[in-house]
């Protein structure tokens, strides 16, 4: 399924602040999204604006070998479950397959193609 033409991309990216990524939490089931959403992508009920930190979890990662757009490969990206909120899309660092379970961080980047970008955790 592909984004109609008129809406650019990065519509559909999460915004990450320095307070953390807005997105929305569910009034009735809880489940948070982002970017924010008015109502509910699970169960319909009206959700509010919400703040999650940016820390999480790789659920899956690959490592990109193709052209896509104007990113050179190869890159990395991931779905990260935040600590306190959604499942979200994020390139990484370094184009490196994490397995999933990584605990990483997300930050900021210039890049208008990417909202954030996440670097692998070091435990001290
Ligand atoms: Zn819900």
């Amino acid at each position: 399924m592909s984004a109609p033409a008129d809406v650019p991309a990065t519509a559909y990216q999460p915004v990450l602040a320095a307070e953390g990524v807005h997105g929305s939490r569910c009034t009735r089931c809880r489940r948070g999204a982002a970017p924010a959403t008015p109502r509910c992508p699970w169960c319909g009920a009206t959700a509010e604006g919400e703040t999650f930190a940016p820390s999480g979890t790789v659920w899956a990662a690959t490592v990109v070998h193709i052209d896509v757009g104007a990113r050179q490969p190869p890159y990395g990206l991931a779905y990260v479950d935040l600590d306190d909120g959604p499942r979200v899309l994020v390139l990484l660092r370094r184009p490196e397959a994490l397995t999933g379970g990584t605990r990483v961080t997300l930050a900021a980047t210039d890049d208008p193609a990417a909202w954030a970008v996440a670097d692998r955790e070091v435990t001290p």
